[in-house]
């Protein structure tokens, strides 16, 4: 019996010992990918992943050298539990290229912005709450809604992203059958899935909608500097500093190893905030914030983010020339920034049931129910360009086609026969 083996079979023994909300921690299609995609041979476009070699490894080894030799006592402490001084504010200016007006003191430093997530969701959600969210949504973000035992209510998302018609119906829905609505959570440019961005026009018309509801926002945003062409709207953030709270990362833009992401929160809320970092983890990362601090102060770290933006840029090209190519009849949302394309395969396919096919020609995606908390999404799939090189992501969807074109032939066909 190998380690794994034996440590599943202790953790049976203590099945009857768990917290009945720890039967909401189940392995995520994303996860269950991992162990097969990691195989050099088959061309992952799931996993959303950085591609952290783009930045050069010269660069992090003198910010590693100069953090050390002018805070290296620190780098080694604890620290603050609401986060460093010195990033805080340093994060008032990169927030302020979004048009976020801050102070240091309404901004917390957490563990990754899914930390954040999880603090806030830990702070407001009780069993049954409603969480309403674009359909699709973060499945990071779902596992931690379901794990609080909320209720994810997904409101109609096109093009322009969030639909404010289909919010005010969601919202007069949910009130109709007596729940509370806790937040709207949104992913507001280049979305995970989908790769849509919320329009200008609609930004105002939301915020209007929700102040008049009295619900909150939150407004998740780790992908908003890696734009392609122009730069996205203004954050939600910086039209209403009450309603709204802000989280951001760096996960994308510099690298996730380091774990730090950050919230922007009205007063009241960060209060408690820091309180539950505190209680969850006494402060975040001493040495992670400490290298970035040293990053943003030494680095080109604004140059460093357009050659983010080239690398992805390609990658997107590659990606939508290549479904262009081999699977031109499929509907496909044209991102412009960020990682994701979001395909729509013919009614009637299933792209969870599709995926071992797919990992036998050797290319895997996300499944597209992955981004519903209520099963929908079968016939949808998210591919994640950020990592391949274009001509792998060229393969990828040359070997994906072969699978969906077969798929397709055989919905036909069996249609024509049942007909
Ligand atoms: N929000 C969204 C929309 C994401 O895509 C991710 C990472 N995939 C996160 C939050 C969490 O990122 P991190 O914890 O690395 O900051």
């Amino acid at each position: 019996m190998n380690d794994s083996e034996q440590q599943g079979n202790n953790l049976d023994h203590w099945l009857d010992a768990y917290a009945d909300r720890a039967q909401t921690l189940a392995v995520s299609e994303v996860r269950a990918l991992f162990s097969v995609v990691s195989r050099p041979e088959v061309v992952s476009l799931a996993g959303g992943m950085p591609f952290v070699s783009a930045l050069p490894q010269e660069l992090l080894q003198q910010t590693y050298e100069g953090m050390m030799s002018k805070r290296g006592a620190l780098a080694m402490q604890y620290g603050s539990g609401q986060g460093d001084p010195v990033l805080r504010d340093q994060i008032r200016d990169l927030m302020a290229l979004e048009g976020i007006t801050s102070s240091i003191e309404d901004i917390v430093i957490t563990t990754g912005s899914q930390h954040g997530l999880d603090l806030l969701s830990g702070l407001f959600l009780d069993l049954g709450d409603v969480v309403l969210a674009e359909g699709p949504s973060y499945v990071g973000a779902l596992g931690i809604f379901n794990h609080y035992e909320a209720h994810v209510e997904h409101v109609y998302t096109d093009d322009a992203g969030i639909s404010p018609e289909a919010l005010s119906e969601a919202i007069d829905r949910m009130k109709a059958q007596g729940r509370k609505i806790k937040f709207l959570y949104l992913v507001t440019n280049f979305a995970n899935p989908s790769g849509v961005t919320l329009s200008a026009e609609r930004r105002p018309q939301i915020l209007e909608i929700c102040r008049r509801e009295h619900i909150l926002v939150l407004e998740d945003n780790p992908y908003g500097l890696l734009y392609f062409d122009k730069p996205v709207p203004d954050a939600l953030r910086s039209m209403d500093e009450e309603g709204v709270i802000y989280l951001g990362s760096f996960s994308k833009i510099l690298v996730p190893g380091f774990r730090v992401g950050y919230v922007l929160a009205p007063p009241a809320i960060r209060d408690k905030l820091v309180l539950a970092n505190e209680s969850a983890i006494l402060c975040p990362t001493s040495f992670g914030q400490m290298m970035i601090s040293e990053y943003l102060s030494t680095a080109d770290w604004q140059g460093q983010i357009d050659t983010f933006r080239g690398v992805y840029r390609e990658r997107r090209d590659a990606a939508l020339s290549a479904m262009q190519e081999y699977l031109p009849k499929l509907e496909t949302t044209r991102p412009d920034g960020g990682f994701y394309l979001w395909v729509t395969l013919p009614e009637g396919i299933d792209s969870k049931a599709m995926l071992p096919l797919a990992v036998k020609e050797l290319v895997a995606y996300t499944p597209g129910t992955a981004f519903y908390g209520d099963g929908t999404g079968q016939n949808k799939l998210r591919i994640c360009y950020s990592y391949p090189t274009p001509e792998n992501i060229n393969v990828g969807i040359k070997r994906l086609a072969n699978v969906i074109n077969l798929q397709t032939e055989l919905l036909e066909t069996f249609s024509k026969k049942g007909s």
